[in-house]
C-alpha cells in the first residue's frame, strides 16, 4: 500500500480487508470504498441476499455469519484468511427505555456490538502478528459512546465499551505495528438510523445541535475509515474519532 502525499491517493493493492455488517448501510459503503481503493474485500453479514448483491456489485468474497454467536464469529474470522485490514462495523440497536431494557436485549446487543469485536479481532490480530504484517483495525463505534441517548441504554453501554476495548487493543498490539482506532459517527439515516431518528420530534433537536446542520452520510464514515486504515494515518492509534459535524462542542 502507498499514499502519495501530493494527492493523498490511497491504494490498498494486495491488501485483504474484512468488513463485518457489509450487507447494508455504512458497512456496505465501507466495503465499496475499500474496493474502489483496490482492496480485496471479504464482506460478512447475516442476510445472504445482501451479500449476493454486494458480490455482484464489487466482486468481493462473502461469508454469511451471525457474529452475535461467539463460536460462529470465531469460525468466520478463521475462514476469512490472511486479513491485513479489519473493520468491525456490524451492530444492532434494540430501542428500550432503561426500565424496559430486558436482560435478553442487553445480552444480544452486547454480544453483537462488543463481544464479537473481541472474538474476531483476537483471531485476525493473532495471524497479523504471526505474519508480521503492520495491520490496521477500525472499530465502528458511535457518538453514543459519549452521548447518553434515551432508549439506548444497552447500545450506549456497548459503544462506550467498544471505545475502551479499542484503546486496550491499541496499547497491546502497538508493539507489533498493528494500529487500532475507532470512529464515532453521529446519526446516519440507514435502516438503523431511521428507526431511532426519522421522527422529527427526536431527529430535529439532534440536527439543530450539529453545527454543519446535517446528519452524516454513509460515505462520510467510509472515507474516514479508509483513511484510518491507510498508511497516511500511520501515527494514528487508539483514537475515538468523532464524525459528528461538531456536535460535541456545540
Ligand atoms: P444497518 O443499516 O442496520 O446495517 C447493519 C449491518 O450489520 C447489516 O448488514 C446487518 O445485517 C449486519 N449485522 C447486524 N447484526 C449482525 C450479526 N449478528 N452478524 C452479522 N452481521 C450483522 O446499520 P448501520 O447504520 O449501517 O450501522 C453500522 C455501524 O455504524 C454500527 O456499528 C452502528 O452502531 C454504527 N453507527 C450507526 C449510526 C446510525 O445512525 N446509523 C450512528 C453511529 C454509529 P442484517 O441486516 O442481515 O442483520
Amino acid at each position: 500500500m502507498k499514499v502519495e502525499a501530493s494527492t493523498l491517493q490511497i491504494d490498498f493493492k494486495n491488501r485483504r480487508a474484512l468488513v463485518t455488517g457489509a450487507g447494508k448501510g455504512i458497512g456496505r459503503d465501507i466495503a465499496m470504498m475499500l474496493h474502489r481503493f483496490n482492496a480485496q474485500v471479504v464482506g460478512v453479514s447475516r442476510t445472504e441476499a445482501d451479500l449476493k448483491s454486494l458480490q455482484e456489485q464489487i466482486g468481493c468474497e462473502t461469508i454469511v455469519a451471525d457474529i452475535g454467536d461467539a463460536d460462529e464469529a470465531k469460525r468466520m474470522a478463521e475462514q476469512a484468511g490472511e486479513v491485513d485490514l479489519l473493520v468491525n462495523n456490524a451492530a444492532i440497536t434494540i430501542l428500550q427505555s432503561f426500565f424496559e431494557t430486558t436482560v435478553q436485549a442487553w445480552d444480544t446487543q452486547l454480544n453483537v456490538n462488543l463481544r464479537s469485536v473481541l472474538v474476531i479481532s483476537q483471531v485476525i490480530a493473532a495471524q497479523m502478528v504471526q505474519r508480521k504484517v503492520p495491520g490496521s483495525i477500525v472499530n465502528v463505534s458511535s457518538m453514543a459512546a459519549f452521548q447518553a441517548l434515551p432508549d439506548h441504554a444497552a447500545y450506549c453501554a456497548s459503544k462506550a465499551g467498544l471505545d475502551q476495548l479499542t484503546a486496550v487493543m491499541a496499547v497491546e498490539l502497538g508493539q507489533y505495528g498493528i494500529r487500532v482506532n475507532c470512529v464515532n459517527p453521529t446519526v446516519v439515516l440507514t435502516e438503523m438510523g431511521k428507526r431511532a431518528w426519522s421522527n422529527p420530534a427526536k431527529g430535529d433537536p439532534m440536527l439543530k445541535r450539529i453545527p454543519l446542520r446535517r446528519f452524516a452520510e454513509c460515505e462520510d464514515v467510509a472515507s474516514v475509515v479508509c483513511y484510518l486504515l491507510s498508511d497516511g494515518a500511520a501515527m494514528l492509534n487508539a483514537l475515538s474519532l468523532r464524525i459528528d459535524g461538531g456536535f460535541l462542542v456545540s
